[in-house]
This record gives structure tokens, C-alpha cells and sequence, in this order.
């Protein structure tokens, strides 16, 4: 490793300090002085699990070994070519997710940080947070994981039930989430997020608001709510086409998502996103970045990234994303010093929709001011301002536009898909209405 330990060491210490004194209040950080062009948040990829679940259909690996010192060698090396790329001077959040990067060494995490700290500013309080499955992150590894920077653990907990655990093809028990959850809680006081799915096969509204309820006895300050998507390819699909389990029911899974919205309401959790809930100021920054659509870069194959290459020359962001095949992957980057396959320019109007659509998943929505850091001349009045459609959906109580900006209400936001149907074609609309000496080169 080219980081040297005694800054490396340096940095966790101090970042273990920040984690005891502060917990994350809102989404605000430490005052920030660079300019936006020059912070992101970074997105680590660890692509291996040790079992395939039946409804995965992420970019995840079953290998028979892992290459772990080579992949470290990667990781690092891939990071700091992208940092350099970006020109990105300050890092203010680091997301390891898979996969099932609890299965990677904290070695390996630790260097990762090491690097990033090494090239740019990471603030010794930025969120860090790593994806946990319970059966591979029993208690000692936690803390391992905690000594080597982590100071966030999204647990991917998925169901209370073993039978449906079963179903989903987890490697853990019901039991087994539990542990991990309170051993987690021990660690990372505040600083824990669950993941519940909902709408499986054959599952039931009142016993699946039970499990939440039990959840709620045992969970910290952070719940994501997801839907389970039936994807091609995956061996539930399967099952669902043969007949040997019955086909998710839609309407089903829209009532325990509503419930579970009521039901976490009432414990005093604030929905600040479309699945995700949090109570006393546990958003996740590094998730909001993206909702808002800061600057992100994605390291590990298969990742994703959004940002201007500043080091390349650029001035157009870019969305970048990774070679998939790990191996693949670690032969670009040991030639390259990055695994990028594809780079996409993101022209303004791709960028307006993106504001849009991410942030109207958030509760805040996108706020006047937020909207002209991406176009300082056409406002959102002047977009959404005079539509018949638009007018409808705010008579219907679905969406508000107003001082503070746009955003959905409580109604609107469960089904945010139908109301960018809406939305998205007015945007386009008035963006070709502009007059040609509004637009770039017109
Ligand atoms: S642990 Fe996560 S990434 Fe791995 S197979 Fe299961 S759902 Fe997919």
C-alpha cells in the first residue's frame, strides 16, 4: 500500500474521536469552503457474496476465492485515479456497498480511506457507512470495521420472518438479524439503518406491519422500506413464471407501504425520501448527495459516477460507469489506473430531468434555489408555473408549488412515477420553448 500508516492510522483515530463527539444532525456538515465542483462523495463497490438470493439481480460475484490483496490494490488505485480525474478536494461521505462488502477485510476498507484521506480532504466526521449482512458481520468484525474508519452500518436485515428469509435464499435467521442489529447499535450508537422488503410472494399486510412493529422494538434511527422487484433472471422470477409461488400482488405490497409509512410516522420517524425514514436527524448524507445531484464518484466494477472531469480538461459532468467483471475490472485498472467502460456526457436538459426526478423523491423537494445551481434562467414557475396539467395535480393535493419550491405531498409521494409523467414532458416542453439565446450556442 503507497498510504503511509502513521497518517493512516492518524486519520482513523481522529475520525473515531468525530464519531463520539457529533452525530449527524439533518443534512447539514461542517461549514464547507470549496465550491461544489470540487466535492463529492465517493461509492465503493465490493462485488462478492457468499450466495446468490433469489431475487438479486445486482452486479454481485460468487467466487470460489477472493484475490483480496489485488482487489485492495484495485480499489485504491482506482479511487485515486478517479480523484485526480475529478479534481475533487474534499470528500464528505464514503458509501461501501455490493455485494456484501462486510465479507471484505477491514484491511481493505481501511485502506480505501486511507487513500482518499491521502489525496483530498475527508473531514474526520464524514459519514462512512458499509452495507452489513448479519451472518457475515458478527460482533468482533463490526469493531473492526468501526477501528478502521466505518462509522455507519446499513444492515441488510430484509425480513423478521425465517420462512421468508428462506424464500429470499438470505444466509441468515431472523434470530441472527436481531444480534447483528443489537451488537451494530452497541458500535454505531445512532448510526444504524435496517432494511425491511415488503410485497413478497404470498406476504400478507397485517403480518408484515407486525414484523415492523417488532423492528421498531429493536431498530436505531434509520429504516429503508423497499419493494421487492421480480427481476428476469433471478431464481424467484422463475419460481413466479412456473407457478410454484404466486406473482407478487401490486396492490398488496401499495397497502404495506402505506401502513408502514403510518406506522413510522408515529414513532416519530420523518420520511425524507421516497423508502427511507429517519428519526432525530439520522438522514443519510451520502444518499442525499445523490437526490440532490451532487457530485459522486464510483469505484469498484460495476459502480456508478456522475461528475465534471476537471483533471481530463471537461466541463460537462459525466456519468461514468465501471467494467462489471471483476476480473476484467482489475485488468483495466492494472493497465489504466481505472476500469471505466462507459462515459456519457450529460447534456443540461439530462441534467434538469435528473434534478427533477431525484428530487422530488426527497421531502424538501427541490427548492428555487437548489433548481438555479442547475439553470439560473429557466425557473421553475417559468416550467411548471402555467400547465393545465401541473394545475391539476396541485388541485388534487398530489404536488406543491410555492415559495420554497416544488415537491409532493404526503399523497403525491407514493406515486411520484405517475406525477413525473406529468412533469417530465412539461420540462422538455418548455425547455424547447426557451428562447434559442437562453439555450448554449443558440
Ligand atoms: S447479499 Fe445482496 S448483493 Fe448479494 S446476492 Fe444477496 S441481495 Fe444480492
Amino acid at each position: 500500500m503507497a498510504v503511509p500508516q502513521a497518517r493512516a492510522r492518524g486519520w482513523a483515530a481522529a475520525a473515531r474521536v468525530a464519531q463520539r463527539r457529533r452525530r449527524v444532525e439533518g443534512t447539514g456538515g461542517p461549514p464547507r469552503s470549496e465550491p461544489a465542483s470540487q466535492r463529492a462523495a465517493l461509492y465503493v463497490h465490493w462485488p462478492y457474496c457468499e450466495k446468490r438470493c433469489s431475487y438479486c439481480n445486482f452486479n454481485k460475484y460468487i467466487p470460489r476465492g477472493v484475490e483480496e490483496a489485488a482487489m485492495r490494490k484495485c480499489l485504491v488505485t482506482e479511487a485515486q485515479t478517479l480523484l485526480r480525474l475529478s479534481g475533487v478536494r474534499r470528500v464528505e461521505s464514503v458509501f461501501f456497498g455490493g455485494g456484501t462488502p462486510s465479507l471484505a477485510s477491514p484491511h481493505t476498507v481501511a485502506a480505501v480511506l486511507e487513500a482518499v484521506a491521502q489525496a483530498t480532504y475527508l473531514p474526520a466526521d464524514s459519514e462512512i457507512t458499509l452495507e452489513a449482512n448479519p451472518t457475515s458481520a458478527p460482533g468482533s468484525r463490526l469493531a473492526e470495521f468501526g477501528a478502521a474508519g466505518v462509522n455507519r452500518l446499513s444492515i441488510g436485515l430484509q425480513s423478521l420472518d425465517d420462512t421468508e428469509l428462506r424464500l429470499l435464499g438470505r444466509t441468515h435467521s431472523a434470530g441472527d438479524a436481531l444480534q447483528t442489529l443489537a451488537a451494530a447499535r452497541r458500535l454505531f450508537p445512532g448510526r444504524v439503518s435496517v432494511d425491511l422488503m415488503l410485497g413478497l410472494p404470498a406476504q400478507q399486510v397485517g403480518p408484515w406491519l407486525g414484523q415492523l412493529q417488532e423492528l421498531l422494538r429493536h431498530c436505531d434511527d434509520h429504516v429503508s422500506l423497499y419493494q421487492l422487484s421480480l427481476e428476469r433472471g433471478t431464481a424467484l422470477f422463475a419460481q413466479v413464471q412456473q407457478g410454484t409461488l404466486p406473482a407478487p400482488d401490486p396492490e398488496l405490497a401499495s397497502e404495506m407501504y402505506q401502513g408502514g409509512r403510518e406506522v413510522l410516522r408515529e414513532a416519530g420517524f420523518r420520511q425524507y425520501e421516497v423508502s427511507n425514514f429517519a428519526r432525530n436527524g439520522a438522514l443519510s448524507t451520502h444518499n442525499w448527495t445523490y437526490w440532490q445531484c451532487g457530485q459522486y464518484l464510483g469505484v469498484g466494477p460495476g459502480a456508478h459516477g456522475r461528475f465534471v472531469p476537471q483533471g481530463a480538461g471537461g466541463h460537462t459532468r459525466e456519468a461514468r460507469i465501471q467494467t462489471l467483471e471483476p476480473d476484467n475490472w482489475m485488468k483495466e485498472v492494472m493497465l489504466f489506473g481505472h476500469g471505466t467502460r462507459k462515459c456519457i456526457p450529460l447534456g443540461r436538459l439530462e441534467m434538469l430531468e435528473e434534478v427533477l426526478a431525484m428530487g422530488l423523491r426527497t421531502d424538501v423537494g427541490i427548492t428555487h434555489q437548489h433548481w438555479q445551481r442547475f439553470d439560473p434562467q429557466l425557473t421553475l414557475w417559468d416550467v411548471f408555473g402555467a400547465s393545465k396539467e401541473v394545475k391539476e395535480l396541485l388541485e388534487r393535493g398530489l404536488l406543491l408549488l410555492d415559495h420554497r419550491g416544488l415537491r409532493c405531498s404526503w399523497e403525491g409521494l407514493p406515486v411520484l412515477d405517475s406525477l413525473l409523467l406529468t412533469l417530465l414532458p412539461q420540462l422538455q416542453e418548455a425547455w424547447q420553448q426557451r428562447t434559442p439565446s437562453l439555450v448554449p450556442g443558440g
